[in-house]
């Protein structure tokens, strides 16, 4: 096959390792920096420019779109989907699951389990914002942050009423969520492959933190995960849309509890505590389920 990597940067390690397996196993890879192609809208036959010359002959597209990119990145995307080529993740579901709101709502609307969760933007009843996720302690997450920022613990109705109160100033979008304490400052990672989970470890946060972000000097192991965690994680790539997902999970007394599903899952981390050869994985997904056209959306929807 013919596989071509959407990244910014070829040096990045999952990167690396996408285009070493894919060597490895036979294939074509080139690394295509997501924000260097441009392209033809116009005509009917829609085409990718990329250093002068069209990207021509491609099987496969693995997008690796960073979330600072995303807008640009999916319409890079759907116009490899628009040329008949196997999209590992399809545009419309990188861009749907980059919409936190959305995805809990998706999610919740298909039954999974989730942290109880409020949206707000200018709450006009605080009180109630905090009574609707239980009280206090509880959690608040800003909707752009990623890594950690922006995510805080309220011990207090009185805390989590001034930080509410803070972000409304700043004109932010808000999720207020219960507080999963028994989860120890551990999640679990599930990186999923089609209707598999191939491997997962556990993120434990360093000790007086609650948040597990390896960035915020968090710690991964070993883990193995319960089969109701497994399907979990399964289902909630599968209501996003997501042939490829990273599904973190809360460990929970009433069950595992689904965070977030990230659509460009970092293969560093999972594979050095895993030993796992992920990259081969994703790879042996292409090989098995690529052929051309296949794109049900094409970007639409
Ligand atoms: P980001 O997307 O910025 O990483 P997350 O929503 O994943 O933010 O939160 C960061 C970390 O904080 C999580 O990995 C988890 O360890 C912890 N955390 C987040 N929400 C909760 C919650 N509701 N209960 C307990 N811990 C939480």
């Amino acid at each position: 096959m013919k596989i071509a990597v959407l990244s910014r940067n070829p040096r990045l390690y999952s990167t690396r390792r996408l285009v070493e397996a894919g060597q490895l196993r036979g294939h074509e890879v080139v690394v295509i920096d997501t924000l260097r192609a441009y392209m033809n809208i116009a005509s009917h036959k829609p085409q990718i420019h990329y250093r002068g010359q069209p990207l021509e002959g491609f099987d496969a597209v693995i997008p690796r779109i960073g979330a600072s990119v995303t807008f640009y990145g999916c319409a890079v995307l759907r116009q490899f989907e628009m040329m008949g080529v196997f999209p590992l993740n399809e545009s419309v579901a990188i861009a749907r699951s980059r919409d936190k709101l959305r995805s809990l709502q998706l999610l919740s609307r298909r039954g999974i389990g989730l942290p109880v969760t409020g949206f707000a933007h200018s709450p006009d009843d605080i009180d109630d914002l905090i009574q609707m996720v239980n009280g206090a302690p509880l959690v608040i997450k800003v909707l752009e942050g990623t890594q950690g920022i922006g995510v805080v613990l309220c011990e207090t109705a009185k805390a989590a009423e001034s930080v509410i109160e803070a972000f409304m100033g700043l004109k932010q979008n808000i999720m207020v969520q219960e507080y999963i304490k028994e989860a120890g400052g551990a999640d679990i990672r599930c990186f999923v492959v089609g209707d598999k989970v191939i491997a997962a470890m556990k993120r434990q946060a360093k000790a007086g933190e609650f948040r597990s972000n390896l960035h915020r000097g968090g710690s991964a192991s070993l883990i193995k995960i319960t089969p109701e965690e497994r399907m979990t994680a399964i289902r909630a790539a599968k209501v996003m849309g997501l042939s490829v997902a990273g599904v973190d999970i809360l460990r929970s007394n009433h069950g595992p509890l689904v965070m977030e599903v990230n659509s460009s899952p970092g293969l560093e981390g999972i594979e050095t505590t895993t030993g796992k050869d992920v990259a081969s994985l994703v790879i042996q997904y292409l090989e098995k389920n690529s052929a051309p056209h296949l794109t049900r959306t094409k970007g639409k929807g």
